[in-house]
């Protein structure tokens, strides 16, 4: 009996060592830890009343939606020229504003109403883990940074469970940033082998410092630029080409600046308006687009938006927490991180216009995020110049920082070694080109820089019709540009480009 005791006795333990063993059998051997994609605002669909009959969706809205609700304010447009009344125009334009969007206001606190509910993310193994597949990370856009990099760290935990993986890399794309960088001030990075940021707005976009102070300008260069850089998305496309042509024909004609005059009357009559009976009560309590404010605005923003030291406090810590802790702190976490041996790669865009209604209009940008503030500090020229001809490169003289173009210097980022800057790179817009470079970074286990490869240099030009990078060259002049561009990257837009600059040459 105690021989058969044994046995069993033995049996069990034996099972009970097995276990862990075949347990780790079990781990992936394929040296590719798994990659999470860490996707930008507006990933996580947000719905009202979700299972009722008055369910809608809040955002994206559907664009049939917006066209329909939309249509009052086109027919309030047409009395606003016949009777020059401003404030019924407002009414009309306010009214419709806040039914598109005022459900998705958050409470003082900057908490969601139970109505409004965000899609739930969860990996899948219905595609094999690999260098070729993401895994897709989205939340609600409007909340606390924090609330979602919680979220992120319960779907990594998920993804290693899934893939048999210790670690994972991450792509972090935009607002993505946001939500990574809130990650590692939480939990550090003992999970995450590598993280690629792309066009991530880590040190804020100034077009939500510039909204949230109130400084709102229409300037005609920068809406021609702006309006003309969405064409190239249309490569390809011969009617993409007609209307850029088009435009250009309108801006020598003088057509535009007579749409800026209206324009600018309406910002002169309603902006007051504007700000205080729809974007304050809207934007002011959504800590997600608080932490796209840069420093240099924050705390009048916090005025300007009439945040309220008791009413708000809950609100103030969130937002200040966001801001100085994580946003602020962003050399204290990376660096520490780095030491931690998880690699960082950053890819911002520069020479696009960013949105063209703010003061700060001529800020390089990827048409977004300002280059400066995604490359975590870069000392850039303005969109329609350079850096002075004497300029000195201002940190580690040894080795060279500064872009062909003269329009960057990246020796003040920073992480200079590892920031790629793409020119015409519109905001996190990408293509094979960059699927193949984020391949390289992701296989390495070396933390790769900006003088490894010779085929991705610090400073590359997108070329989006043959999906690829090619080195950035010394700019000759808007006509010399649009020559370089077309014979260089020959291609229906940039023959396009090249001949609306010839007649405006010819016309002026
Ligand atoms: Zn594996």
């Amino acid at each position: 009996m105690i021989k058969v005791l044994a046995i069993l006795l033995s049996v069990i333990l034996m099972s009970l060592t097995v276990v862990p063993a075949f347990a780790a059998n079990e781990e992936c051997n394929c040296g590719e830890p798994p990659i999470i994609y860490v996707a930008a605002l507006g990933s996580g669909t947000l719905t009202l009343d979700e299972g009722t009959k008055n369910e809608r969706v809040l955002f994206r809205p559907d664009t049939g939606y917006i066209i329909g609700e939309l249509m009052p304010v086109v027919s309030a447009a047409g009395q606003l020229i016949n009777d020059g009344d401003y404030d019924a125009f407002g009414d009309v334009l306010i009214e419709c504003v806040n039914k598109i969007f005022g459900d998705l206001a958050l409470d003082k606190d900057g908490n969601s109403s139970d109505r409004v509910t965000c899609e739930e993310f969860h990996p899948t193994d219905e595609v094999p883990h690999s260098l070729d597949h993401n895994y897709y990370f989205g939340y609600d856009f409007r909340l606390d940074p924090i609330e979602n990099a919680k979220g992120l760290y319960q779907y990594i935990q998920e993804v290693k469970e899934l893939t048999k993986h210790d670690t994972v890399q991450l792509r972090a794309s935009s607002m993505g940033g946001v939500t990574t960088m809130s990650y590692i001030k939480l939990y550090g990075t003992k999970d995450i082998e590598t993280i690629i940021f792309q066009c991530c707005p880590l040190l804020g976009t100034a077009v939500a410092g510039e909204l949230y102070t109130g400084k709102v300008e229409l300037n005609a260069d920068a809406i021609e630029r702006y309006a003309a850089q969405a064409m190239p998305e249309l490569e390809n496309d011969f009617l993409g080409g007609m209307v850029y042509l088009l435009l250009e024909m309108l801006v020598t004609a003088g057509l535009l600046d007579e749409l800026i005059e209206i324009g600018d009357e309406l910002v002169l009559n309603l902006k007051d308006r504007v700000f205080n009976e729809a974007l304050i009560p809207m934007f002011a309590t959504m800590p997600g687009i608080w932490s796209f404010v840069p420093h240099e605005y924050y705390e009048d923003a916090k005025v300007f938006m009439k945040l309220d030291p008791v009413e708000n406090a809950k609100l103030i810590e969130r937002i200040d927490f966001y801001h100085y802790e994580v946003q602020q702190s962003a050399e204290k976490l990376i660096t520490e991180s780095k030491a931690n041996g998880t690699t960082f790669y950053n890819v911002v865009g520069y020479n696009m216009q960013r949105t063209p209604l703010v003061s700060a209009y001529l800020n390089d940008s990827d048409g977004t995020v300002d280059t400066k503030y995604a490359s975590l500090g870069a000392t850039c020229a303005d969109i329609n110049g350079y850096l002075p001809k004497d300029y000195v490169q201002q940190r580690y003289t040894d080795k060279d920082f500064i872009s062909p173009d003269l329009r960057i210097d990246a020796s003040t980022s920073i992480m200079p070694e590892s920031t790629w800057f793409v020119k015409d790179m519109m905001h996190s817009s990408t293509h094979d080109g960059h699927g193949e470079m984020y391949k390289w970074m992701f296989e390495s286990e070396e933390q790769l820089t900006v003088f490894s490869n010779r085929n991705y240099p610090q400073f590359m030009q997108n070329d989006v019709a043959n999906q690829r990078f090619i080195p950035v060259h010394v700019e000759k002049g808007e006509i010399g540009t649009s020559f370089d561009n077309f014979f260089r990257m020959p291609s229906f837009i940039h023959f396009i480009d090249l001949l609306s600059k010839l007649i405006k040459f010819f016309l002026a």
